[in-house]
């Protein structure tokens, strides 16, 4: 047995402070990631710093706030449920409530906070079995996975340490949306764009985010996007629910007489991070909204992948989503 001490934070400050000054030390938000994987091992914080207290003190980050400038702001508390069901989300940028709703299950999206999904581990069988050599668990131990059963990894980002997919729906839908990271830390608060927050694994694989240890996300903030309205968040797995995604794209189109005048797509199931294809919105950008075009936006956008000897039907069924999603957007009024 391991034994665990645990407090729970005051305020933002508290919290902080009891991390960053404890290498051993981890946030408790939901715990649906986290006390998941200590139960088997995989993560062993010897201190838990709970900061689900902390919102009625700063009730900032468990809401949704529309501020003055069209930006939404999503507190770092607020459950994945609460966030996708917010009308706001459902009008404004429904690629976003789509994508939280195929995530998990009603259950556990009522636990998950905003923040926790956006620090979901992978779900590489290697990284949860510790009979197994992982370099994303245990640095230098080695890639089970390169040699091994390679259905569910990525095509895109990997290295010869990893190929390791980011497994969350949800961050898939915030590239997309050129969301933004606000994260306080001993040193005070910053920004990171959501397409900078997550690492491909390169030679350091055990380090998915920039975070640095005792930072503290604060929240989301998703800029103004009017043609967001216009997206759509398509996921497919081997089973309707409950399953992480094999290929998902989050995609959004502005149309004007029949021509694209801006594009957004993002892949997930496919990449070491959620996925900005941003070549392919600049193929997109300019042309008719057809079929041909959007054939050959999917074709550019898994132009660098590498595939292992389990997944190679991921490119083909990752183009034939972004074909079939960007296809469903151009349809919407
Ligand atoms: Fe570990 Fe990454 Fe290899 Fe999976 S793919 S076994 S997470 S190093």
């Amino acid at each position: 047995m391991r034994p665990v001490t645990y407090t729970a934070a005051a305020d933002v400050a508290g919290a902080i402070s009891a991390v960053a000054g404890n290498p051993d030390a981890a946030y408790l938000g939901g715990g649906t990631t986290l006390i998941d994987l200590m139960k088997i091992d995989v993560m062993a914080p010897a201190h838990l710093v709970d900061v689900t207290g902390i919102q009625s003190r700063d009730p900032r980050l468990a809401r949704i706030d529309e501020m003055g400038d069209g930006r939404l702001r999503i507190g770092a508390l607020v459950s994945n449920s609460d966030l996708a069901h917010h009308p706001a989300v459902r009008t404004r940028y429904p690629v976003l409530s789509e994508a939280l709703l195929s995530g998990a299950t009603v259950q556990l999206r009522n636990m998950a906070t905003v923040a926790g999904n956006l620090l979901q581990r992978t779900r590489c069988y290697y990284f949860r079995d510790t009979a197994s050599p992982c370099n994303k668990r245990q640095p230098g131990t080695g890639c089970s996975a390169t040699g091994g059963y390679n259905r569910m990894h990525a095509v895109l980002g990997g290295s010869d340490q990893c190929i390791a997919t980011n497994p969350s729906d949800m961050c898939v839908a915030l590239s997309a949306l050129d969301a933004v990271v606000r994260v306080r830390g001993p040193a005070g608060e910053r920004t990171i764009a959501l397409v900078d927050f997550h690492r491909v694994p390169g030679d350091s694989p055990e380090q998915d985010t920039v975070l640095e240890h005792g930072d503290f996300i604060v929240g989301v903030d998703i800029p103004a996007l009017p043609f967001a309205a216009r997206s759509h968040y398509l996921k497919i797995r081997d089973r309707s629910s409950y399953a992480f995604a094999l290929a998902s794209v989050a995609a959004a189109l502005d149309i004007q007489d029949d021509v694209i005048r801006g594009a957004r797509l993002a892949l997930g199931g496919v990449g070491t991070k959620p996925w900005r294809a941003r070549e392919a919105e600049l193929i997109l950008v300019g042309r008719p909204a057809t079929v041909d075009t959007y054939r050959e936006a999917a074709t550019a956008a898994l132009r660098d992948a590498v595939p292992q000897r389990h997944n190679a039907f991921k490119i083909e069924l990752a183009k034939r989503t972004i074909v079939r999603a960007l296809t469903t957007v151009g349809r919407m009024v």
